[in-house]
């Protein structure tokens, strides 16, 4: 594989701890990685344990005091240069997710990018870490409050973003002066890793970015970093599960911790809106990374006289997508991650069909693929007492459900522990405002499916996060407030 890049160096299989990659382990084990189009190993990586992870832990907070010191404008200029370095290698950071993540080289390249613009707002945001002069008072006395940068975090990432969620993540820490050790997926450690060259060659100093690859260790490492007395934040994008426990083992130390969690986008469409639109920002929302993306839709609620042509419209749709390996130049769907998250498609779809939905599209696996394929799936006269009503399937299934009234549907939408995105469609600008108020979520798509962005606030509320990321407010996860009092 290594071969195919224009940069071969950009394909390393290692750690980098105090500005050294390392492609052993201390316990000599390694790991191995999968294409999930085909099943087949393409790269093994150094199992870490404690041992290295807290020697990154060391090289960072060695490395906080100088970084913290360096001025805002050294700071950006570098996460700039990393900017830059990304751009020009963009096509090769592309092909390195297609191959460990299985999602189609054209997404992966739209990954490279978003993920590039976290490093390009950040480089900018960097200059603007502004505190406030509070007006006293009294007369004795001023009152100041700036902003300072944690110390070192840890981040730990999923592997549905090998690269974005990874630099949306190191962009605000470091842009406010933090250090930090990162843990990628042990699925996708290959995009971190050329990202991480690319910091180097930025010109990030010695220590201030650490990397530790584990898969046997990950719970072990996990929970060192969040009980460590030298890490002052934790940054957890995965699922809700694993984020309880950070947030839980995180609590003796009395951490700063921020969550992006699961969710289970509802997307409503009332009576009154584009019917055409809604299709196309379906297509988009429900099954962009065949439906493995947090705020991928899980629940479609449409109303009731339009249910039938919404139905069969992303029907006709849904059977145009070319499923396959993700490097094949006209594949608009790849597989999923493993063979895991197949079955917990496969059994939610014979949940469906078991309590009464009807099969519109998909369902019916081929038996002779290598890789971790479903096809992708319409279903419709769904109810809650199917599984996808309440759990997330992170996966290309499409189950319609029907509604009446803007009342019923906000009730139905908002049953759940969840609360990341939400989409809804329609064309009255009254009902536009109620629901989007009243929908419980950290971001809604109003007649829209696309939301992502680096200039916007991303997160959850309820069981899906605590915090957010990108934005001017992604810099409050990685800074504290320091109030001074002056008596003059
Ligand atoms: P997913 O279903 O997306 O794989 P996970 O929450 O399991 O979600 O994984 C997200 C990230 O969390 C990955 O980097 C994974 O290795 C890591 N992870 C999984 N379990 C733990 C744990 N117990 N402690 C710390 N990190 C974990």
């Amino acid at each position: 594989l290594k071969s195919q890049l224009n940069d071969p160096t950009l394909f390393t299989t290692a750690g980098f701890i105090d500005n050294e990659f390392i492609t052993t382990s201390n316990s000599g084990k390694h790991f191995p990685v999968y294409d999930p189009a085909n099943g087949t190993e393409i790269a093994r990586f150094p199992d870490m344990g404690i041992e290295e992870t807290d020697k990154a832990i060391q090289a960072a907070k060695q490395a906080f005091p100088s970084w913290s010191k360096t001025t805002a404008k050294e700071r950006s200029t570098i996460l700039r240069n990393w900017y830059n370095l990304i751009l020009e290698n963009e096509q090769d950071l592309a092909k390195i997710i297609t191959w460990e993540n299985g999602k189609p080289l054209a997404d992966a390249l739209g990954e490279v990018r978003y993920g590039a613009s976290f490093f390009e707002w950040f480089a900018e945001e960097a200059k603007r870490l502004y505190g406030e002069v509070i007006p006293s008072p009294n007369r004795q006395q001023r009152f100041i409050a700036i902003r300072q940068p944690l110390g070192v975090v840890g981040i730990i990432t999923p592997w549905n973003f090998p690269n974005a969620m990874i630099t949306r993540k190191l962009g605000a820490a470091l842009a406010v002066g933090c250090t930090v050790v990162a843990k990628p997926a042990s699925e996708t450690p290959l995009s971190a890793v050329a990202l991480y060259e690319l910091g180097r060659r930025a010109g990030v100093p010695k220590g201030v970015i650490g990397l530790v690859t584990t898969h046997h260790d990950t719970k072990a490492i996990g929970k060192h970093l969040c009980e460590s007395q030298d890490i002052s934040g934790i940054s957890f994008t995965g699922s809700t599960a694993v984020g309880k426990l950070l947030l839980k083992q995180s609590a003796d130390t009395v951490k700063k911790v921020s969550l992006e969690l699961g969710g289970n986008a509802a997307f409503i469409v009332f009576e009154d809106a584009d019917i055409d639109k809604a299709v196309d920002a379906a297509v988009l929302a429900k099954f962009r990374s065949s439906g493995q993306t947090c705020i991928c839709v899980n629940r479609f609620y449409v109303h009731s006289s339009i249910k039938d042509v919404f139905g069969e419209r992303l029907r006709e749709r849904v059977e145009k997508f070319r499923v396959g390996s993700g490097m094949e130049a006209n594949t608009t769907h790849g597989p999923l991650i493993n063979k895991a998250s197949v079955e917990k498609v496969r059994s939610h779809v014979h949940d469906a069909l078991d309590h009464g939905a009807k099969l519109l599209t998909g369902g019916k696996e081929s038996e002779n693929t290598h890789g971790y394929f479903y096809p992708p799936t319409v279903l419709t006269d769904m109810n809650n007492n199917m599984r996808i009503a309440t759990e997330e399937t992170f996966g290309p299934v499409a189950g319609i459900f029907s509604f009446e009234t803007e009342d019923e549907v906000l009730e139905l939408a908002n049953n759940t522990r969840f609360g990341l995105s939400g989409y809804f469609f329609s064309k009255d600008v009254s009902r536009c405002w109620r629901v989007a108020e009243n929908l419980q979520v950290g971001m809604v798509g109003v007649n829209t499916g696309a939301i992502s962005s680096e200039v916007a606030p991303f997160g959850g509320v309820k069981e899906s996060g605590i915090g957010r990321e990108g934005a001017r407010q992604g810099l409050d996860e990685y800074t504290q407030y320091k109030y001074i009092n002056m008596a003059i």
